[in-house]
Order: structure tokens, then C-alpha cells, then sequence
């Protein structure tokens, strides 16, 4: 299984096959890119960019590819495999999934396909995954396919708990006999055309919290008359957690606590009758992430006690740890870097702080999510990703495309973990 893939006669022919047809398509991708970018649509509110990925490829897919939308902002395409051969009908579909929403940004660049709606820009790379997708989606419907292919357009990747959480709710996995799960992100650290991996752990867990302290508030020369101050709360609530948090988790344990926001007060001479705090817990386990919030809520408690306030704590469900395979994530690492788009160009990167809802399918079903180069010789391909001013160029959307075919075509030769005798 997977041996020297690049000297089989057939892996060349695919090869030659699909680099022919990125190369008969590309342009029609590349058309898609610049249409997603100038009308990029935010988080829950993909409808437009859904009908209009619709339309593109209704014309060009074949008759009896399957489109199922179980949310208005959401598609998802099945194509059968050509071929039936594989004798695990139960694991028969490969899973391919692109993130379709942008951000609330006011674009920067001077692009002639710039966004055309205020502040809301593809700063994330989401148009490039969208359009890879297609891409590879309507070249891999011209190719044989020893198992089904199922290409999920998937809204909110940006906003918790994610359109993946929404797709799984919706019965996406019930539908889809999924063995395996693919996705990949823009990374501007890493070479054009170059591919970035880890098996375990690979983007952490990421959680909002959001505490509320209220008190009566007052006149400012009245305190005594006065039981409490909720910004007082929200003061020592902070510096109580930063001096406690490092009793809660061992001290090699990756965690990341931030306060982003702190609202209270609206005059000199007011006492606050309410303090509002919000900010983001990252971690690399989810029985670390639960023990931080637990002790976070028992620390409010006992300062609005201190002070005669009350408090309220919003723990809304965030994205839970992002966990590549680590069996299907070495082979993909093999067989893909057999192929020629990206021989000796695959390289191990850290883990990150960021997050990624894909965590929620490695949740239910394995899963590899890579990262894919976009750096160029172009400024424009250096900021980081969010920035009002960061464009990959169009060429990263042929290689999202190739990147997205090589996990296909790697995935088709990886029998499930569970079937021993396949087993390498
Ligand atoms: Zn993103």
C-alpha cells in the first residue's frame, strides 16, 4: 500500500490528468476567487456566496452529483465513486471542507477585485480555500474515484461555535459515511507552493468568557451609602486570576488567558453599578480549559461576595482542540510527499494558539488539516492573516487546489486504522 507511489505508471497518469485539467479550469477558478473576494459575505450570512457557488458549479459538475444544503449559508457536494471496488462500504466517502466567511475588516488593498462591501474583507484566505476547493472539486469529478467525495462549503469558521458544529447538528456525519476528513489554511510564514503539517494536537481549544459584576452604584462622594463597586470587581477579578491561574494547570501546560475587553463606568463622579469583562481561554486540553473556568467563576464569586455585589458568568461553547490523526496524518505526509507538486516541500511546523472549527469533525471522525504557503516575493503576501492589507496571490489557489487533490488522491489509498490486515 502507498509504495513508491511515484514510480507507478497510474499515479503518473493521474498526476499528468489532473495537472491538465487545474490547467483547463484555472481560470474559471481564479474567476471565482476575485467574485468571493469582492463580495465577501461575514460569518452566518453566506447565503449570496452560496447561491453563486451553486450556479458555478451546477455547470460543472456532472448530472448526478448530489447537492444537499441543510442551512441556507451552506453547501455540501457529493460525487459517487467511479469506481466500486473498495470493499469497505462503510467507510467510502473522503470528506474535503473549505470555509466560506469573511471578516470585519475595511480592505486595504488596491486591487481592481477589492471588496465592495464596507468593512467586510477575505482577510483569512477563506476566498483561496473556497475557490481551491471548486477547483479541485471539478477536476476531481473528471477523474476515476476509488471512493465518494464529499466537498463541504461550510459557513462561520469565524464565529463560535463554528458552521462545523452547526453541519454536525444538521447530520452531515449520519449522511456521509466519512472515513477521513480534509482542510487546509493560507499560511503567509510558509513558501508558495509549500506545505505545512503536525500529527496530535495542532491548534488549540478556544473559549470566550464573559463575567458581568453589578452593584447599586451611586454618587461617587456618597460611597458609604453604597454596598459595592462593580468596576472595583472587575479590577480585583483580573488581578486575582493572573496571580491564581498558575495553580490551576501544570506549569508546562500551553495555556493562554486574555482579558480584550473591560467596560464600566460613564462619569468621574459615578460608582460603576456594572463592570463587564470579556476575553478568550486557549489550551491544548479540554480538562485543563474546564478546570481554568471553573476556578475563574468560583474567584468571581467570591470578589462580588467581597464587595456586596452580584455577578453573572457567560461561558459560551467555544472550539474544542484541533487534533490531527496522527495514523492518517502519516501517511498523508508519505503520499503526498511522493507527488511531484510537493516532493521535499512538506515541513513540520509548531503548534499554535490559533483555532480552527475543523476541530469539531476531528472531534467525531479523523482528520488532517495542513497549511499551505502563500509567501511570495509580493509585500502583500507577508502580513498575517486578519490584516486589512494581506492578499495571497492567485497562484495559491491553484496550489490550495493541489493540495486539496494530493490529500484525495492519498486518502483513496489509506484503508481504515481498524482493518489490521491493510495495515502497513
Ligand atoms: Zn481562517
Amino acid at each position: 500500500m502507498a509504495k513508491n507511489h511515484h514510480h507507478h505508471p497510474a499515479t503518473t497518469q493521474w498526476i499528468n490528468q489532473a495537472e491538465q485539467l487545474l490547467n483547463d479550469f484555472q481560470e474559471t477558478a481564479i474567476a471565482v476567487r476575485h467574485h468571493l473576494h469582492k463580495y465577501p459575505d461575514l460569518s452566518g450570512e453566506e447565503e449570496n456566496t452560496v447561491r453563486y457557488l451553486k450556479k458555478i458549479l451546477q455547470q460543472q459538475l456532472p448530472d448526478r452529483t448530489e447537492f444537499w444544503q441543510p442551512l441556507p449559508n451552506a453547501l455540501i457536494i457529493a460525487l459517487p465513486a467511479t469506481n466500486r471496488s473498495n470493499p469497505n462500504p462503510e467507510h467510502q466517502a473522503i470528506a474535503l471542507r473549505a470555509d466560506l466567511d469573511a471578516l470585519p475588516i475595511q480592505e486595504q488593498t488596491q486591487v481592481e477585485w477589492a471588496s465592495t462591501h464596507p468593512n467586510k474583507m477575505h482577510a483569512c484566505g477563506h476566498d483561496v480555500h473556497t475557490a481551491g476547493l471548486v477547483l479541485a472539486l471539478i477536476v476531481l469529478a473528471r477523474l476515476p474515484r476509488t471512493k465518494q467525495l464529499v466537498a463541504i462549503f461550510q459557513p462561520s469558521e469565524e464565529r463560535a461555535p463554528g458552521g462545523a458544529y452547526q453541519l454536525i447538528q444538521q447530520g452531515l456525519l449520519q449522511r456521509f459515511p466519512i472515513q477521513i476528513i480534509g482542510a487546509g489554511h493560507v499560511d503567509p510564514n510558509l513558501p508558495l507552493g509549500t506545505l505545512g503539517i503536525r500529527a496530535g494536537p495542532f491548534l488549540a481549544s478556544a473559549h470566550e468568557w464573559k463575567i458581568t459584576f453589578r452593584g447599586e452604584g451611586g454618587h461617587a462622594t456618597l460611597p458609604h451609602q453604597c454596598k459595592g463597586n462593580a468596576l472595583t470587581c472587575a479590577i480585583q477579578f483580573w488581578q486575582a486570576i493572573q496571580a491564581r491561574h498558575t495553580h490551576w494547570h501544570p506549569p508546562l501546560e500551553p495555556i493562554l488567558l486574555h482579558l480584550g475587553i473591560l467596560q464600566a463606568g460613564s462619569a468621574p463622579n459615578i460608582i460603576p453599578g456594572q463592570a463587564f469583562l470579556h476575553g478568550t481561554l486557549r489550551t491544548f486540553s479540554d480538562e485543563v480549559r474546564a478546570r481554568i473556568l471553573k476556578e475563574m467563576v468560583a474567584v468571581a464569586r467570591q470578589v462580588a461576595t467581597l464587595h456586596g455585589c452580584t455577578f453573572e458568568a457567560h461561558l459560551p461553547t467555544g472550539y474544542p482542540v484541533l487534533v490531527n490523526d496522527p495514523y492518517y496524518t502519516a501517511h498523508w505526509r508519505k503520499i503526498v510527499g511522493q507527488l511531484p507538486w510537493f516532493q521535499g516541500r512538506i515541513q513540520e511546523v509548531p503548534p499554535r494558539m490559533g483555532a480552527d472549527d475543523f476541530a469539531w469533525y476531528t472531534q467525531h471522525v479523523p482528520g488532517v488539516y495542513w497549511r499551505v504557503g502563500v509567501r511570495t516575493d509580493e509585500k502583500a503576501t507577508h502580513y498575517p492573516l486578519h490584516h486589512p492589507a494581506f492578499l495571497p496571490s492567485d497562484e495559491a489557489v491553484l496550489w490550495m487546489a493541489r493540495a486539496f487533490l494530493s490529500a484525495f488522491f492519498a486518502f483513496q489509498h489509506i484503508a481504515p486504522e481498524n482493518q489490521d490486515e491493510n495495515k502497513p
